[in-house]
């Protein structure tokens, strides 16, 4: 399998080559350092994201709380997450860093609060 990307880990964004053979040889090139050789293999075999959203709250003086994936959830969860957290109303208080999901979806994955919510 062979994948043409755009690093993501800085700002620099080199594009990568890279390849996995029958072997699971790895071949990885226009990587400007090992990060991008570490992303690179992740993308090929099992590519992460974090994820940064909003869900809803019953606080009329804040509707939305800014929240985010606690580390790096499987890419093909990202859809499954979303629309749980689309059906999501928070109903207590919190503040930043609180967690608000345990494990979102069985990704092992806590969402936690990016903000208070003020009392
Ligand atoms: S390969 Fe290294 S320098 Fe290039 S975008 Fe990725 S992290 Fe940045």
């Amino acid at each position: 399998m062979e994948k043409n990307m755009i690093c993501i880990v800085c700002p620099r964004g080199c594009k990568i080559k890279a390849e996995i053979n029958a072997e699971g040889d790895f071949s990885i090139s226009g990587n400007s350092c090992k990060k991008g050789e570490s992303f690179a293999k992740a993308e090929l075999t099992m590519p992460t994201r974090s994820l940064t959203t909003t869900v809803k709250t019953i606080f009329p003086e804040m509707p939305f709380l800014p929240v985010r994936t606690a580390g790096e959830v499987p890419k093909d969860d990202l859809v499954k997450i979303t629309a749980f957290l689309r059906q999501f109303t928070l109903k207590n208080k919190v503040s930043c860093g609180t967690v608000i999901i345990e494990n979102i979806c069985g990704s092992g994955c806590d969402i936690i609060a990016t903000c208070d919510v003020e009392s």
